[in-house]
């Protein structure tokens, strides 16, 4: 049978994982929020599909697909009101190991992954001291004969308490030496099984939102030097590729997110009857929506197109950007209008409203906040000075 072309083949992704999503209804992501527990039934359910091997190349047992499928994935799991945050990193991080990992690592790692043996959902980029400056940060890896020890402090590493590998960055040549403060940093992928009770302390961080994030000390701990990613000093380049993919990926849930608000609040609007009429009636309900709607499928082009990029190897940081913005902005937006047309049940936890609200309103600030995107397109698209 020939593959599918790729409208095709999205279109049976969104409906294989529209069905899976289907197995975990809203009680079920609402149940989990109220404890502040980990969807293990949900990425495990993902893990056996196949989808959290989306990336992973064939000849390792993956689906050998690109990121504009994995935002299929992702969108479809926001859209049907789920959150893909308990495992999206697999999936972005992914990008800088496919790229820059050596031969001999994707072989002992990707056939694992895919097998579900082996979670790689931990990221360790940020740092309490360091903000959004990834360059300053503090922690070190030093070299000593075949392994390098590891000390310093990350922040906001989430799911590192439900992941074996994280995808770690820190300085193997200090600020002081480098000649440009981008470098000196290097990747290192850290197995957390071993390094347990070795020097690793993790310690959650409980978060307006269900996510499973946690603080991470690292108190000489020591990784095998063939664990390197890539050539050591050259860890920065490397995040880039992660960190495109990761604002791609992240724009498509919030384009998920988008839409589920949408259907959501239109749904209300149709069968709540205030002044003897549906309140989808009056033109003040309709036009948050229709202008929340305009915004998520403008931004959700934006999406498409970078992921597109991305997938063909192109220069993709202005649109990776643009999509986190746009995407974030108008999931956010569809967030408020949902909220309003729902009136006082907006906030009753079982219209799940108020929870998809406090999701989507992380990514105002995360993986990168909006600030800091603006500050980059006006570098280095429209050439403006510097801001910082
Ligand atoms: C729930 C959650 C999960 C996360 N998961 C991970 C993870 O898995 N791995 C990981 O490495 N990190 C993770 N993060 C960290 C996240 O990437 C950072 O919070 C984010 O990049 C913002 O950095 P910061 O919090 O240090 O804010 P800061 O850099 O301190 O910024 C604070 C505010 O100041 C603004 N600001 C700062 N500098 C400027 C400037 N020059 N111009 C204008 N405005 C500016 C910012 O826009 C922001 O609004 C997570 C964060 C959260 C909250």
């Amino acid at each position: 049978m020939p593959a599918p072309d790729k409208p095709e083949l999205h279109q049976q992704l969104k409906t294989a994982v529209g069905e899976l999503c289907r197995g975990f209804p809203d009680p079920y992501w609402r149940d989990l929020d109220a404890k502040r527990a980990y969807p293990e039934a949900f990425v495990q359910a993902l893990t056996r599909a196949g989808y959290m091997a989306t990336l992973i190349p064939e000849e390792y047992g993956g689906a050998g697909l690109g990121v504009a499928e994995a935002a299929v994935i992702l969108e479809e799991i926001h859209r049907s009101g789920g959150n893909a945050a308990a495992c999206h990193a697999q999936m972005y991080i992914m990008g800088t190991v496919l790229r820059h990992g050596s031969e001999a690592q994707k072989k002992k790692y990707l056939p694992a992954i895919t097998r579900g043996d082996l979670r790689l959902q931990a990221f360790g980029v940020s740092e309490p001291t360091t903000g959004s400056d990834t360059t300053q940060i503090k922690t070190i890896a030093a070299r000593r004969g075949d392994k390098y020890v590891v000390k310093g402090q990350k922040i906001w590493i989430s799911r590192a308490e439900h992941s074996d590998l994280m995808l770690l960055i820190a300085r193997t040549t200090p600020l002081e030496q480098v000649k440009k403060r981008t470098g000196g940093l290097s990747v290192l992928l850290v197995d957390l099984r071993q390094a347990a009770g070795h020097g690793l302390t993790i310690r959650p961080i409980r978060t307006m939102m269900n996510h499973a994030t946690t603080e991470v000390f690292f108190d000489g701990v020591e990784v095998p030097a063939e664990n390197l990613i890539g050539e050591e000093g050259q860890g920065f380049r490397y995040l880039l590729d992660g960190l495109n993919a990761e604002r791609i990926l992240i724009a498509a849930e919030c384009i998920g997110d988008g839409r589920w608000f949408l259907e959501r609040a239109c749904r209300y609007a149709k069968e709540r009857v205030v002044f003897s009429r549906p309140i989808g009636q009056n033109q003040g309900v309709q036009f948050p929506l229709a202008r929340a709607y305009a915004n998520v499928e403008a931004a959700a082009l934006m999406v498409a197109h970078a992921a597109q990029l991305f997938d063909s190897h192109q220069s993709c940081g202005a649109q990776a950007n643009m999509a986190k913005l746009l995407a974030a902005d108008a999931s956010w937006e569809a967030a408020n209008a949902a909220v309003q047309t729902h009136g006082g049940f907006g906030f009753a936890e079982e219209y799940d409203i108020e929870r998809k609200f406090r999701e989507t309103r992380l990514y105002q600030v995360a993986p990168v906040s909006t600030n800091l995107i603006l500050a980059y397109i006006a570098e280095h698209v429209l050439g403006l000075p510097r801001s910082y």
